[in-house]
C-alpha cells in the first residue's frame, strides 16, 4: 500500500477524528509526516531528509535490508505460534543466552515492553511469593495497569501511589541528594535503597523486586553511578526480593562496550531477571524476560499455562536473529562506541562555551545534555531545551528529543549505524542554537536597563 495516499492535512484531520487524541504526535504544532526511512535518516511527503536522533527502536537502521529479507523469507514460508515445534525460537534463545551472563539463561518471548516487564512482575512475585515493589523516582516502565503503578513518571499523574510501591530516590549524580563529590555515590545511593526496605519491612510488607532501568531514561539519560547495582542487589535479595533490570531501552549494545547496560555494573553485578523491547526487532514488536531457571521453574510450578499467541512466533524470532547478526556483522557495537565517545566530546568542548550547558553524560549512543538556566543553581532550563528541539527540526531537519523530570535534558539515542559526520552536524547546530539563545538573553537583559535607564532618567527630568 502507498503510504503516501492523502494530503498531509487530510491525514492530520482524520487522525484527529479517529485516533484518540491522548496518543500525542512529536512536533505537535507541525507535525512531520514520514513516508519512509533508511539507516537513520526518515524522509518527509516532499522527499525532505530528516537526521533521525531519536529513534532507539531502529536499531541497526530504519528498514535495513537483511531485516528486511528475514522477514520476508519466513513470512513466505511459515508463521504460526510456539505451541507448534520451531527451529527459530530456540536458535534465537541459543543465540541471546550468548549475550547474558549464564545463569540467565531461559527466555518468554512477548510483543513490547509493557508485556515483558509485567511478566517479569509476575515471575518475581511468584518466585518470592512478596507482593511490594521499589523503583526509582522518574521511572516509567510501561503502559499496562500493574506499570503504571510502578511508574512514578506516570502514576504521580494519574492513579497516585499504590500502598505496595515504594520510591527510591533517583541516582543522578548531577543534581540528586549525593553529587560526584560524593566519596562512594554508588553506595551511597545503594544505601538509600537499603533504608527503603527496612522502612518496607517496619511496615510488615515484604519486597518481591526492585525494578530500575540499567540507565534510567525518562529519569534524565542518566548513568548509575559504580557498585550501585550490585549493592542494591545484595539488599533485595536479603529480603528476599529479586533484581530486575529493564533494559528495553538501553539492550543489544547501545553502550557499545557492553551488550547490556547492567554489564556496566561490572562483572559482579547480574540481575535476577532482565527485560528487554524496543531494539530487539528493529521496529517488529518483539520484546523478552530473561531469567534463571530458578525463577523460572517457580512459575512453571504454579501449574497455570503461559501462553502468548505472538510472541515469539517464527517471524519475529527470525527478525531477532537477522538484529544479532547485523549487530555483529556491522561491528555496530563498535561504532556506538567510537561515535558515541565522540559526541560526548564535541559536546563536553561544546559545554566550555555555552553556560546553558549545565551537564554532558552517556555511554556508547545513549547521550543526555542537561540544560540549566545558571549552573551554579541549575535551574532546568525547559524552555530553552524546547527550542532547540523545534529549531533543530525546522531550521536543521534534525530530530532530537527531551527528557528528564523537567523536560529539560537533550536525548541522543540514534541508531547504531550514526556516523562520525551526523555527530558533528548536530554539535554544530546545537551550537549555533545556544549562541542564538544566549545572544537573544543579553539583548532581552540588555532591553530591560535601557528601560530602566530611560525610566531613571524620566524621573530624574520630572
Ligand atoms: N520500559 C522502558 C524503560 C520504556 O522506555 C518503555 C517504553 N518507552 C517500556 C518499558 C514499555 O515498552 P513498550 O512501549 O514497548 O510497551
Amino acid at each position: 500500500m502507498a503510504s503516501n495516499l492523502l494530503s498531509k492535512e487530510d491525514t492530520l484531520a482524520m487522525r484527529r477524528r479517529f485516533i484518540g487524541q491522548s496518543c500525542r504526535l512529536f512536533y505537535s504544532d507541525d507535525p512531520v509526516k514520514i513516508v519512509r526511512a533508511r539507516g537513520q535518516y526518515l524522509f518527509d511527503e516532499n522527499g525532505k531528509r530528516y537526521l533521525d536522533c531519536i529513534s532507539n527502536v531502529h536499531h541497526v537502521g530504519h528498514c535495513h535490508p537483511s531485516i528486511t529479507k528475514a522477514a520476508a523469507e519466513q513470512m513466505d514460508l511459515l508463521n504460526t505460534n510456539t505451541r507448534f515445534l520451531h527451529d527459530n525460537l530456540v536458535l534465537y534463545a541459543d543465540r541471546l543466552a550468548a549475550t547474558l551472563p549464564e545463569r540467565l539463561s531461559v527466555f518468554y518471548f512477548v510483543n513490547s515492553g509493557s508485556e515483558a516487564n509485567d511478566l517479569a512482575l509476575r515471575l518475581a512475585r511468584q518466585y518470592t511469593q512478596h507482593k511490594d515493589v521499589i523503583v526509582l523516582d522518574h521511572a516509567y516502565h510501561g503502559h499496562l495497569v500493574s506499570l503504571i503503578d510502578i511508574s512514578p513518571y506516570k502514576f504521580r499523574k494519574l492513579t497516585g501511589q499504590k500502598e505496595w510501591v515504594h520510591v527510591a530516590p533517583l541516582p543522578d549524580t548531577y543534581r540528586g541528594i549525593y553529587k560526584e563529590d560524593e566519596p562512594n555515590p554508588g553506595r551511597a545511593y545503594a544505601n538509600t535503597v537499603r533504608d527503603l526496605i527496612e522502612e518496607v519491612h517496619s511496615k510488615g510488607r515484604k519486597i518481591a523486586a526492585f525494578f530500575a532501568e540499567s540507565m534510567p531514561s525518562v529519569g534524565g539519560q542518566l548513568i548509575l553511578p559504580q557498585g550501585y547495582s550490585a549493592k542494591v542487589a545484595e539488599y533485595v535479595r536479603a529480603a528476599g526480593g529479586v533484581f530486575v533490570a529493564d533494559e528495553v531501552q538501553t539492550g543489544f549494545g547501545r553502550v557499545g562496550s557492553h551488550f547490556w547496560a547492567f554489564q556496566l555494573q561490572g562483572a559482579d553485578f547480574c540481575p535476577d531477571i532482565v527485560t528487554m523491547g524496543k531494539p530487539m526487532g528493529n521496529g517488529h514488536p518483539l520484546a523478552c524476560v530473561a531469567t534463571t531457571a530458578e525463577i523460572a521453574g517457580a512459575f512453571t510450578d504454579n501449574g497455570v499455562e503461559y501462553f502468548n499467541t505472538f510472541g515469539g512466533n517464527p517471524v519475529s524470532c527470525a527478525i531477532g536473529l537477522a538484529v544479532l547478526e547485523v549487530i555483529e556483522k556491522e561491528d555496530l557495537r563498535g561504532n556506538a562506541t567510537r561515535v558515541g565517545a565522540h559526541l560526548k566530546d564535541l559536546f563536553t568542548k561544546l559545554k566550555a562555551r555555552h553556560q546553558m550547558i549545565g551537564d554532558v553524560r552517556g555511554e556508547g549512543l545513549f547521550v543526555g545534555v542537561e540544560l540549566v538556566e545558571d549552573r551554579q543553581k541549575k535551574t532546568p532550563a525547559t524552555k530553552a531545551a524546547a527550542d532547540v528541539v523545534k529549531r533543530l527540526k525546522v531550521e536543521d531537519r534534525i530530530c532530537v528529543s527531551t527528557d528528564g523530570p523537567w523536560d529539560n535534558v537533550l536525548k541522543f539515542k540514534p541508531a547504531m549505524c550514526f556516523s562520525m559526520e551526523d555527530a558533528e552536524l548536530v554539535v554544530r547546530c546545537i551550537d549555533r542554537i545556544l549562541t542564538g539563545i544566549s545572544h537573544f538573553a543579553i539583548l532581552k537583559v540588555c532591553r530591560i536597563h535601557l528601560a530602566a535607564d530611560s525610566s531613571t532618567i524620566s524621573a530624574l527630568l520630572l
